[in-house]
């Protein structure tokens, strides 16, 4: 197990760095209608996500974010242009990107820890039963879910349900996060405890992140680089925003700052033009 550790360890130290790991070219999305019509989601989208970095996608709803992120996934193929992980062209979902839905997504009859156990049984099937064990030990810890573990989905609340949620996506180490909406199904005081035990895994993994949020304040208390979305149909970005506080970063304090307020204006500006211009 040491050197299981050691080895997925060495790994990330190994891919630490500035290298691309995410590359998005001229992405454009046309959905068929039922009528069979067309619908353009997505118009051109061009974006890179460094390795280690942290990006949230904001945008009005139906602007195309969750259709952005399903594509990244492998759950939706590009209409015209390219995405690609570490130089391979993404055409189907895989194990180095794991997705975090906004509703929770966990096999009602299964435990808490056998919900996280079965994506490592699928993943990392190499490893032995202690093993695997450990690793969900570990991560079940990590989202101070030990006490629950052997209680069901719907004995759960949605707060735990997300950090099952969580637990089980990061548990098999995949080189992205990708989360949907992730907190947008919790109260606000459950929302900021998992928003800061999200970036505390986050630090302690170094893995890339892409989230697609509304919410501007959660975007800049999270994210390194904030992209901003143009309305739909024939949803661009329209820009992208550098978060430039040092972590680990301070809500309450970053509240307070000039620097703060005015990036979170310029945000919501941003987001208010581009919703009255559908009006
Ligand atoms: P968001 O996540 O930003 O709210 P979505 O990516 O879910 O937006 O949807 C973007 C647009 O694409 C919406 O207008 C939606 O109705 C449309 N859309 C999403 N999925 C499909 C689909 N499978 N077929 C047709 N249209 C779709
Ligand atoms: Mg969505």
């Amino acid at each position: 197990m040491t050197n299981l550790l050691t080895y997925l360890q060495e790994k990330r130290d190994r891919s630490r760095g500035t290298e691309d790991l995410l590359v998005i070219r001229n992405l454009t999305k046309i959905y068929k209608r039922a009528d069979g019509g067309e619908f353009l989601a997505l118009e051109d989208i061009n974006l890179t996500i460094k390795e280690n970095e942290f990006v949230a996608v904001i945008g009005h709803s139906g602007c195309g974010k969750s259709t952005l992120l399903k594509i990244v996934a492998g759950l939706e193929k590009a209409t015209y242009g390219s995405v690609q992980l570490q130089g391979h062209e993404i055409r189907k979902p895989g194990a180095d990107r794991m997705m975090v839905f906004q509703h929770y997504s966990l096999l009602p009859w299964l435990t808490v820890r056998q919900n996280i156990r079965l994506a490592v049984d699928e993943v990392l099937d190499y490893l032995t039963p202690t093993e695997k064990r450990l690793i969900v030990d570990e991560h079940l810890a990590m989202v101070n879910l030990t006490a629950a573990a052997d209680k069901y989905p719907d004995e759960i609340s949605g707060g735990m349900k997300q950090r099952v949620g969580i637990a089980r996506a990061i548990a098999i180490r995949p080189v992205m996060l990708l989360m949907d909406e992730p907190f947008g199904a919790l109260d606000a005081l459950t929302r900021g405890k998992l928003q800061r035990q999200v970036l505390d895994i986050w630090d302690a993994q170094q893995q890339s992140v892409m989230m697609i949020t509304h919410d501007v304040d959660e975007a800049l208390y999270m994210a390194d680089r904030i992209v901003l979305m143009t309305n739909g149909p024939a949803a661009r970005i329209g820009e992208i925003l550098e978060v430039p506080f040092p972590r680990k970063r301070n809500l309450q304090e970053l509240r307070n700052t000039r620097e703060y307020y005015e990036l979170r204006n310029h945000a919501l500006n941003f987001l208010d033009h581009h919703f009255n211009q559908e009006d």
